[in-house]
């Protein structure tokens, strides 16, 4: 809280957040104690009206067109933040990990819990304005109760954080970006179903019948440029999907990456020379 006092209590943004709340002038901001004390006894539901209502203004004053992935999508990331871990349980909602001890001489699983972790994800979905990243909806993921025989999970979370955006943002353009989890059914048919285009980290793991098909007709049929090499209309259950393989440098290495998309990859839509 103290860190959080000094970072903000600087002039630049005394006066940013005057000029946000129409006052002549601001000495400083409260302590972050105090307000800390305000947002616990504010619903979520407020926040996200503040929120809501700063994105659409800001979608709706067109300033942040530039950033469209082809000219038409918005780029809205999915993906699960960790925000409190404990080693006992802290409330009913908590999701509960054991970790199971490992024999110290073979490495082999033993049986017994060596220790078990309670702990709180939040689900963001966050719009990608080149390197900025804004925060458009929120799930919490979380059990309903002590109780349950299957744990919450990011992709259930998904459900719901879908109905959200959809409630939220019915008619925008969106590009789902998430990691390989994402990479499954569930998220296709959501996808499917909202006319929603995804481009998706995809992993050998991911889905075996897609990696085993990518992989032979690669080499045969494969379309590539020098960045990239692509197959297209691969099956899988009701849909075509397309897969890509790329380059990208990571902590100046080239590291290979694939990725699974429902949008039509052709030469010069190369989704990866977009901004
Ligand atoms: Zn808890």
């Amino acid at each position: 809280m103290t860190s959080m006092t000094d970072k903000f209590n600087k002039q630049e943004c005394i006066e940013n957040i005057a000029k946000a709340l129409g006052y002549d002038t601001l000495e400083e901001l409260p302590h972050y104690d105090t307000i800390n004390n305000f947002l616990c006894n504010l619903k979520n539901e407020e926040l996200e009206n503040i929120r809501d209502y700063m994105i659409k203004q800001l979608l709706k004053k067109r300033s942040l067109e530039d950033y469209r992935l082809l000219n038409k999508y918005w780029c809205i990331a999915i993906d699960a933040t960790g925000l409190f871990s404990f080693s006992e349980r802290h409330c009913e909602h908590c999701l509960k990990k054991e970790f199971k001890e490992k024999d110290k001489k073979t490495g082999e699983k033993t049986g017994n819990i060596e220790k078990t972790v309670y702990y709180h994800n939040v689900l963001e979905a966050k719009i990608i304005i080149g390197e900025m990243v804004f925060s458009i909806a929120t799930e919490f993921v979380e059990n309903e109760d002590e109780n349950v025989s299957k744990q919450d999970c990011e992709i259930k979370a998904f459900k719901r954080l879908e109905i959200k955006l959809k409630k939220q943002y019915p008619h925008l353009p969106i590009c789902i970006l998430g990691d390989s989890l994402y990479a499954c059914e569930p998220v296709f048919k959501i996808c499917d179903k909202n006319k929603w285009k995804f481009l998706l980290r995809f992993k050998e793991g991911s889905i075996k019948s897609i990696a085993e098909e990518f992989n032979a007709l690669k080499l045969i049929d494969g379309k590539r440029n020098e960045k990239c090499v692509w197959v297209r209309d691969v099956a899988y259950n009701e849909r075509t999907v397309n897969v890509i393989e790329t380059e990208i440098v990571v902590d100046d290495k080239k590291t290979s990456f694939v990725f699974i998309t429902n949008i039509p990859i052709t030469i010069k839509n190369d989704v990866f020379n977009n901004k």
